[in-house]
């Protein structure tokens, strides 16, 4: 299943992922209190999610859809019967001293999601999803120790992999890929820095053909390329240790990003040490006919798929594809602009060049800008048909950023319309004849330098507005006559 082999042969490794997805519901999973990034400390809590004796949960059915939605895009087969345990374990950031999660009866298993690893398609099979609260947030500032509660609850889709990849590029991309997947859904931010989407991963190396080694989990890689580097140095590490006739420690350990390096949390805990039970507060989840629905009406078509379609059926290449369909927003511009009538090549690359220089100079966002895709499509119209040209096309675009209008009634305002009329072009040339007798005696004796040069003319006089090749067919018509 190795894409790329480990660092040494004879050897081969494999990594599963665990990722931590927060849904961007309203409120929280079991109580009220709002669910938001960002707020002062410690003001979302209540009884339930503080986890004082008395309260009760209840569940957030928005959690539970959102939850099924993604499970349902990863392929998962969704249980008829799901179930919340109890996970216990003690930490200051637990309020409760024990986490609601799913164990026995996860809400989907048996899926898939295919990944683009350096232009290959890869399958990686889902174990399972399931639901669960999040916990607080420890905020270590020097000797002390701070804790906001604010997080806990949070709703949090645990999606495990089987141990399908071999090394960090492909769990990188299979968290880029899972990070589109969930924006797509509209179902969380995916935002790592943010802590909306979280990976820890198991990684073990064994002789080639010998199957799956002792495994090791690793914690704390919350950047795509911490997911790439952590495991890449485990994997090394771990071939060092057999290579040298030692045995891999069964442990967890945590990518520390200043050295580099995985270093020793603890030894492993096994799922006997958490006392799963199940949660006497909560019923199972028995997903009915309407809530099923409404799972099926959540789908989308994915990112890959789409962008595999924009290959195939619009003809442009995988790179700006991929880039047209890393947001959904955007593909679903795209789409307007060539459904308006626009060459799809062309807007593809008008929207991968200029437009995005032009949204990157004012920090707006492609759905929030003054350019719709009605306005692009009849842009590029104007383009295509030869009223203006690339460059009076880059100046409209300028003035629709800045007044906020169509292309259209710009032109006309401005008027921005390319010369292409005969006599206008005739009235033009004659102007610039007149005014440039040198040049034009030049060209008559045979000398073809000052063409250029007259062409400039003629385009600064027209405030570049003349269509160039109408204009040179003009003036060497001009010529022509003179010389007859
Ligand atoms: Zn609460
Ligand atoms: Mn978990």
């Amino acid at each position: 299943m190795s894409s790329a082999a480990p660092a040494k042969t004879g050897f081969e490794s494999f990594v599963g992922l665990e990722i931590h997805v927060q849904l961007s519901t309203r409120s929280k999973i079991f109580c009220g209190c709002r669910n938001r990034y960002g707020d002062e400390p410690n003001t979302n809590v209540c009884p339930v999610c503080m986890g004082l004796p008395g309260s009760l949960p209840s569940l957030n059915e928005e959690a539970m859809r959102k939850a099924h939605i993604v499970a349902r895009a990863l392929n998962c087969e969704l249980a008829g019967t799901s179930m919340f345990e109890r996970k216990n374990y003690f930490y200051p950031d637990l309020p409760k001293n024990y986490q609601i999660s799913q164990f026995a009866k996860p809400l989907g298993t048996n899926g898939y999601v295919d990944i683009s690893v350096g232009g290959q398609v890869k399958r990686v099979r889902i174990h399972e999803c399931h639901l669960e609260e999040d916990a607080g947030k420890m905020i270590h500032a020097g000797d002390m120790s701070l804790v906001d509660y604010n997080r806990t609850g949070t709703p949090l889709l645990e999606i495990v992999t089987e141990p399908d990849m071999a090394v960090g590029e492909e769990a990188e991309a299979l968290m880029h890929e899972l990070r589109r997947i969930v924006r797509y859904l509209g179902v969380s931010d995916g935002n790592m820095d943010e802590g909306s989407m979280r990976c820890d991963a198991n990684v073990s190396v064994n002789f080639e053909g010998k199957g799956l080694g002792r495994k090791v989990e690793i914690k704390n890689l919350n950047s795509s390329r911490f997911v790439r580097l952590g495991l890449n140095y485990e994997i090394q590490r771990q071939i060092e240790i057999i290579a040298g006739g030692g045995t891999v420690a069964q442990e967890t350990r945590l990518w520390n990003e200043n050295r580099d390096q995985t270093v020793v949390m603890r030894s492993k805990e096994n799922a006997n040490d958490y006392r799963y039970f199940p949660e006497p507060d909560l019923p199972p989840f028995r997903p009915d006919e309407a809530f099923l629905k409404s799972v099926e009406a959540g789908q989308v078509e994915l990112p890959l798929a789409r962008l595999q379609r924009f290959v195939s059926s619009f003809g442009i290449n995988g790179e700006l594809a991929a880039v047209l369909t890393e947001e959904r927003s955007t593909a679903d511009y795209f789409e307007e602009v060539v459904r308006s009538g626009a060459d799809p090549g062309t807007a593809a690359a008008w929207l991968s060049g200029d437009v995005q220089k032009k949204l990157n100079k004012t920090g707006i966002k492609l759905e929030e800008s003054p350019l719709t895709a009605a306005r692009l499509a009849s842009l590029l119209s104007m383009l295509a048909s030869g009223r203006i040209h690339g460059k009076l096309a880059k100046k409209l675009l300028d003035l629709v950023f800045e007044k906020n209008e169509d292309p259209e009634k710009l032109l006309e305002a401005e008027g921005l319309e390319q010369i292409t009329d005969d006599a206008a072009l005739e009235t033009l040339v004659k102007e610039i004849f007149a005014e440039n007798a040198v040049a034009v005696e030049q060209l008559l004796g045979g000398d073809p330098k000052p063409m250029g040069f007259l062409i400039g003319q003629a385009m600064k006089k027209s405030a570049g507005r003349a269509d160039p090749q109408a204009l040179t067919a003009r003036i060497r018509a001009e010529l022509e006559a003179r010389k007859g």
